[in-house]
């Protein structure tokens, strides 16, 4: 137990360490453009904050694709950054940068969605369900990255529960470079709520997360699978959209700057 924990007492945290020994050793630049110095510039942070959270509609509209919530444009520094993030060993942008934006992305998401919004109110539990990784990508990431930022999206936000229940059933192409068509194909049937996860979605509002939606071909079979595990309504929410095959579909209640507005669960 011991070995665990630093002399001060804080929790030992390989990954962060690591990560920390790194930034030491190679000069600092920013994960959206590049430029030395700061490892976010003030610049590429107002083009991250420019865009109000939105609903977002593939063309084509994929079957059983569910309302979503997605914040600016996956161009320039917003797709530097999440790809320095997902990729580039840019883990630091989970907490610091990313995760304000999925913050008020999901505060419009469940404002606009009665279901959602009724079960906050009254306290009870809203499942948020990250979009499964492949586990080859968890194990060169370190962790399933994207589960990291729907937990520090929610950091003490009451009733809201990160349940990580989705996977992949079978193994899949890499997404990156297929159409809408390929990408629905290659992902059908390919997605499950793990047998013991069952009973931590039934019947929940549940909303699914994900970095950036494309043609909208994991967020609809991710919601298949929720719905075969008799989830309640389901909704999604995304750090960013593909501006070019996606369309705005209407502007979103104004989100609450940095928090959600939720109450917090007493325990
Ligand atoms: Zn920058």
């Amino acid at each position: 137990m011991t070995a665990c924990r630093t002399l001060r007492g804080m929790p030992w945290r390989p990954w962060e360490d690591v990560l920390a020994l790194v930034e030491l050793a190679a000069p600092s630049a920013c994960a959206g453009c590049g430029r030395a110095g700061l490892r976010w510039c003030p610049a590429c942070a107002a083009d991250l904050a420019g865009t109000a959270p939105r609903t977002w509609t593939p063309t084509p509209r994929p079957p059983g694709f569910p309302p979503t919530w997605a914040g600016p444009a996956y161009e320039g520094a917003v797709r530097a950054a999440v790809v320095a993030w997902k990729d580039g060993g840019r883990a630091d942008l989970t907490g610091t940068v990313l995760a304000p934006v999925l913050r008020d992305v999901l505060a419009a998401a469940l404002a606009a969605s009665p279901d959602h919004r009724a079960a906050v109110a009254r306290g009870s539990p809203v499942a948020l369900v990250p979009a499964p990784s492949a586990r080859r990508s968890t194990r060169q990431r370190g962790e399933h990255r994207v589960r990291s930022l729907a937990a520090a999206a929610v950091r003490g936000a009451g009733p809201l529960r990160v349940v990580d229940v989705l996977e992949l059933s079978r193994r899949v192409a890499d997404q990156a470079g297929l159409g809408a068509a390929q990408r629905r194909r290659n992902l059908q049937g390919a997605v499950r709520v793990r047998p013991r996860g069952t009973p931590a979605v039934a019947g929940l509002p549940c909303v699914l997360v994900d970095d950036v939606v494309t043609t909208g071909a994991t967020l609809s079979e991710c919601a298949r699978a929720l719905t075969v595990a008799r989830s309640g309504p389901v909704v999604a929410v995304t750090v960013a959209a593909t501006a070019r095959r996606s369309r705005p579909s209407q502007a979103a209640a104004p989100a609450p700057a940095g928090r959600l507005s939720v109450p917090r669960r007493a325990d």
